[in-house]
């Protein structure tokens, strides 16, 4: 599922983790909020999307206390706090720091780290001590609380799916050892399983130094001769570079909707290495995952997830296509019912629903910059299940959009525009005027 806030903030409340570099990466936090049109928001980082039970309740209990109840998920796994006062910070930081999900003042922006929410349960390998360790380094490195609140860390099991999201550092599951690769390029070096963790954090270093003159934020900022330099740089320590193309869309590691990452219903079997379908998994079924429309948590929904979660592995994965994968072991019907009970409270349980890969940013009214109430249009617009995911914009920054292939809708003074993005292309737009029935159709056929 796909929705988003805007990945800058203009205007931080209070101040607070490293200092902001030259342009003002103005990121929110926890520390740093936002100043948006429904109140202050705050941006919650969990690193991998691996949440134990009680640090969900925490961000609850957050919600309830400090903000409008719900929980937002982001386009990284990360949660969102809307509706806040602008002066529950110090209250705010309190709980989240109680609840282990503070470990570091200085480099709450910086733990940036999206992972293969399947890992280690569809026969992929398990990522958990690489992620944790990871985050270890990061919040222990005195310079990584200089990256931008942007700059994003990817593990991916070998699944390709968050290879695709073009993070500036990933590393990726290969045999006993793991590929690193530097931005969105084709490279990629060999690195040994146990120094993974360490080859990344010291990537994102030597981005770092290579980013001192630029200012840039993210690795595909930097000028073409600098990243080529800091390729170098990499390849010094990590040997020659090899060629791995990186996928360009986050299909999922089963069939379903293209764009909706982890499909919703029971956890599938990783495909073989050669790309063919796995057998179906015998024995318990070992997570369930599910999406949420719009990104948008109610608080009944969340503590039937939290629920659910504690009855079977006591853990919630934040999936960066907003969704939840809730580790098993589902023994018996377990599964079955527990996708039931979940898709009655309103989250999407099967890929068939006409859900599936809808997405809006927040819209009017909770962002001014939106030119319409693009989260009541998409609901408006929902259909059949389209073989793209949509993405609705109130403006034209498009923020949290999807990647790879997907259909692009913009609120335009006068309607919308819609259009076919593939990748780094994008197909001439059509515009719409303000008739919903002519928009929702107009949106399947490019979805179709
Ligand atoms: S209206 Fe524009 S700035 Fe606001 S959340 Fe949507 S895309 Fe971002």
């Amino acid at each position: 599922m796909l929705a988003a806030m805007p990945d800058s903030a203009p205007s931080p409340l209070s101040p607070g983790g490293p200092a902001p570099r030259d342009g003002g990466d103005a990121c929110p936090g926890t520390l740093r909020l936002h100043r948006a049109d429904d109140g202050a928001l705050a941006r919650v980082r969990i690193p991998g999307g691996v949440l134990g039970v009680d640090g969900a309740d925490a961000l609850l209990a957050a919600a309830d206390r400090f903000g409008d109840g719900e929980l937002h998920l982001t386009s990284r796994g990360n949660v969102q706090l809307r509706g806040l006062d602008a002066e529950c910070g110090g209250g705010l930081a309190e709980l989240l720091a109680a609840a282990g999900l503070l470990p570091s003042v200085a480099h709450e922006r910086a733990r940036n780290i999206v992972a293969s929410p399947l890992a280690g349960l569809d026969g992929s390998p398990a990522l958990g001590e690489h992620l944790a360790e990871l985050d270890r380094l990061v919040c222990a490195s005195p310079a990584a609380a200089r990256l931008s609140g942007r700059f994003l860390f990817a593990l991916d099991a070998g699944h390709g799916d968050v290879d695709a999201l073009g993070a500036d550092v990933t590393l990726i599951a290969d045999g006993d050892g793991f590929l690193l690769r530097i931005g969105a390029g084709d490279a990629v070096f060999r690195v040994p399983a146990g120094a993974g963790p360490r080859a990344a954090l010291s990537a994102a270093e030597a981005f770092l130094r290579a980013a001192r003159d630029s200012g840039a934020w993210r690795v595909s900022d930097l000028p073409e001769d600098v990243r080529a330099e800091l390729a170098g740089a990499v390849a010094a320590s990590a040997g020659p570079a090899v060629h791995r193309p990186r996928p360009r869309t986050a299909t999922p590691p089963a069939p379903g909707p293209h764009g909706s990452g982890t499909p919703a219903g029971p956890a599938p079997a990783a495909p073989a290495a050669d790309g063919t379908a796995a057998p179906a998994p015998r024995g318990p079924v070992t997570a369930i995952s599910v999406h949420v429309p719009l990104g948008r948590l109610t608080p009944a929904q969340w503590r039937l997830l939290t629920t659910t979660a504690r009855r079977h592995g006591g853990e919630l994965r934040l999936t960066p296509w907003r969704g939840i994968v809730v580790p098993g072991p589902f023994p018996g019907a377990g599964a079955a019912d527990a996708l039931r009970a979940l898709g009655a409270a309103g989250l999407i349980a099967s890929p068939d629903s006409p859900w599936t890969g809808v997405g809006a940013c927040i819209g009017r009214p909770g962002c001014a910059k939106s030119l319409a109430d693009v989260r009541a249009q998409a609901g408006a617009a929902v259909g059949p299940v389209g073989r793209l995911p949509v993405y609705w914009s109130g403006c034209e920054r498009r923020c949290g959009h999807p990647h790879g292939e997907w259909i692009d809708v913009v609120a335009t003074p006068d309607g919308h525009r819609i259009s076919h993005v593939r990748g780094e292309r994008r197909d001439p737009p059509r515009t719409v005027r303000a008739d919903p029935e002519a928009r929702a159709a107009a949106v399947a056929a490019a979805r179709a």
